[in-house]
């Protein structure tokens, strides 16, 4: 078993640490403040890759695996988690969504402009009344010639307002339950297609979510994505790689918050010294620091066997699934997270209750992992499928 990481893979850690510190870490805090989307990021995010990560290279993606993917969120993340899930929701949700289930018609069409960040994408899964229990979506799409009618709303769609392209899940036959919703490629300007209200959210206040509203909005009938009937459960597998995304999103935060401590334990004398001399706070620092690296190998854990099964898919074996590892990965790393964040609060003191230091935001935008992409209570959920074989 080998755990380091490859000398390109170290390269690429620095390359995307050196681009978020240098370009998304002064701005970080004024985003926030003002609930601003950082647009004029996005053509720096596609001029490094960072919108394709995890497509061919035919595709205009950057031809990399997943284990590269999670260090790039959560390097952006350990700066800023609100790039961090702007990427993700574009990658590993809307784009993949397409390339997974997509024909060579859709692939060609859609996700090379999305690889190469000409377009951008969201995914609208959650509605009003289905969240956890996505199955019970009430957006419908019913047939009508050469076009599908979608009626509806969805609810917390990452990228709503900028996003080009929507792939979003709607009923198309009721009776048919979890094999009666399908997928649509939906483009901004279709007939019917509006965002709707932007949320003003605890954290992550940078990135953007948002109602997306379809009144009679009508698409090609080739926009369906994938089979008719099968978008919830192709939905699903696309949600076991978007937690690798959900958990390294975690991982980065958690990351930086730590750092933001430890900074400041060492610089802040009170008694005479500073108080990362004082046994308390070394133990604090201590079970962070241990709980990011567990979080950090369930993270890559999960990554290294998604870029197996999409190897072993690629040579015409089983793509296994990993929707327990990736579950544990992102449970774990979201919990470890909002500790973390917790704790670097607390040793900042009354310091960290303000916007002078970094705690605070990592404080507050933590808390999404816990939430998106499933609760940690559907994620136990989920584990314990696994293990008792339901
Ligand atoms: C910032 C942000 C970005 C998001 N981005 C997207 C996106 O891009 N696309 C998208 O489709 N969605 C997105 N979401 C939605 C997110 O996935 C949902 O919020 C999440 O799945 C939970 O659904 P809910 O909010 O309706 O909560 P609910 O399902 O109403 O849950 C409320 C509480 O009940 C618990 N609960 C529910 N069912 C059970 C059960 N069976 N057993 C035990 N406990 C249960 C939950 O764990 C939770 O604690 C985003 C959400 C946020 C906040």
């Amino acid at each position: 078993m080998d755990f380091s990481l490859t000398d390109e893979q170290q390269h690429l850690r620095r390359t995307v640490r050196e681009f978020a510190e240098g370009e998304i870490a002064p701005h970080v805090m004024a985003w926030d403040e003002d609930s601003t989307f950082p647009s004029e990021i996005i053509p720096k995010l596609a001029e490094m890759g960072f919108l394709g990560v995890i497509f061919p290279e035919k595709y205009g993606g950057a031809g990399m695996g997943y284990l590269e993917y999670a260090i790039i969120i959560e390097e952006l993340s350990r700066v800023d988690g609100s790039i961090g899930i702007i990427v993700a929701a574009h990658n590993s949700l809307c784009t993949n969504h397409i390339f997974k289930f997509g024909n060579e018609a859709q692939r060609q069409e859609y996700v090379t402009p999305l690889a190469q960040g000409e377009l951008l994408g969201c995914w609208s899964l959650t509605e009003p009344e289905a969240g956890s229990d996505a199955g019970g979506t009430r957006t419908v799409a019913a047939r009508q010639g050469a076009c599908w009618v979608i009626n509806g709303a969805k609810t917390f769609t990452t990228n709503g307002h900028h996003a080009d392209v929507c792939v979003a899940m709607a009923v198309t036959d009721a009776a048919k339950k979890h094999h009666g919703i399908s997928a649509f490629i939906i483009e901004k300007d279709a007939p019917g297609f509006r965002p709707g209200k932007k949320e003003n959210k605890l954290g992550l206040r940078a990135s953007d979510t948002s109602e997306v509203v379809f009144t009679d909005c009508r698409v090609p009938a080739e926009n369906l994505l994938g089979a008719e009937g099968e978008g919830f459960v192709n939905s699903l597998q696309i949600l076991d790689g978007g937690r690798i995304s959900i958990a390294a999103l975690g991982l980065g935060m958690a990351q930086g918050a730590y750092e933001s401590a430890v900074r400041y334990a060492k610089q802040r004398k009170q008694f005479g010294k500073p108080i990362a001399e004082f046994q308390a706070i070394q133990f604090k620092l201590a079970d962070m620091a241990t709980q990011i690296e567990a979080a950090r190998l369930l993270t890559y854990r999960a990554a290294w066997l998604a870029d197996r099964a999409i190897a072993a898919g690629e040579a015409g074996g089983d793509a296994a699934r990993l929707t327990r590892e990736s579950s544990m990965a992102k449970l774990y790393a979201g919990e470890v997270a909002v500790r973390v964040a917790n704790e670097a609060v607390q040793i900042h003191g009354g310091y960290g209750f303000t916007k002078d230091y970094p705690a605070e935001k990592f404080y507050r935008d933590v808390k999404l992992c816990t939430i998106g992409e499933g609760t940690s209570e559907i994620q136990r959920l989920v584990i314990a499928r696994q293990l008792l074989g339901k």
